[in-house]
């Protein structure tokens, strides 16, 4: 199966698709991950991502999609994979339709994580606590929730055209959260 989560920054993605990975033994593919990899990394393409991350900013949407399209080819995704905070742009959506049709895949499910604002912010300020993200303070979370609302939000409208999209009330606890995850992808299957 092959599964996109789309939720804004706090809505709890990396955590379910986590649980998600174990019940489906298909690789999760974060690129929030494979980005702060990139950053780590003593380079020039490395201080241009550490730029756009550090403002809360999206990467490049062409970026992005090659490191996504490194990491497809790879054989542990031959059966599938779960996308985690990807693709976040309509363009990226685009590409990555355009690279499933001509390796004759496609998507099989996207779910839409659900969380009020005012909670995301709660979330992300005591997660900023915990970690050490360095995209974590207060006014690049705010950043991130604009960025979510104009630029990844239509993706819904996007997914929803194509039956691919099922909504998830993402302000029940964690458990209850998978529960209906699990629903939906027996659903599809
Ligand atoms: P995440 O760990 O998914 O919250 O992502 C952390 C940051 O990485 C985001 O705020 C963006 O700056 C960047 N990022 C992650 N995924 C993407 C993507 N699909 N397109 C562009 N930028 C991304």
């Amino acid at each position: 199966m092959r599964i996109v989560f789309i939720g804004p920054p706090g809505a709890g993605k990396g955590t379910q698709c986590k649980r998600l990975v174990e019940l489906l033994g298909i690789p999760q593919l974060s690129t929030g991950e494979m980005l702060r990899e990139v950053k780590r990394q003593d380079t020039a393409l490395a201080r241009w991502v550490a730029r756009h991350l550090d403002a809360g900013e999206l990467a490049p949407d062409h970026l992005v999609m090659r490191i996504v399209a490194q990491r497809l080819a790879q054989p542990d995704c031959e059966a599938g994979c779960l996308f985690d905070g990807f693709p976040r742009t309509i363009v990226q959506a685009q590409l990555l339709d355009e690279y499933f049709s001509r390796s004759s895949r496609k998507l099989d499910l996207v779910l839409d994580l659900h969380v009020v604002q005012e909670q995301l912010v709660l979330r992300l300020l005591k997660r900023a606590e915990l970690e050490d993200r360095g995209d974590d303070d207060y006014d690049t979370i705010k950043a991130r929730l604009r960025v979510f609302e104009t630029q990844t939000a239509p993706l819904l409208d996007y997914y929803r055209k194509r039956g691919l999209l099922t909504t998830i009330d993402g302000m029940q606890s964690p458990d209850e959260v998978f529960e209906q995850i699990r629903l939906a992808v027996a659903a599809r299957t």
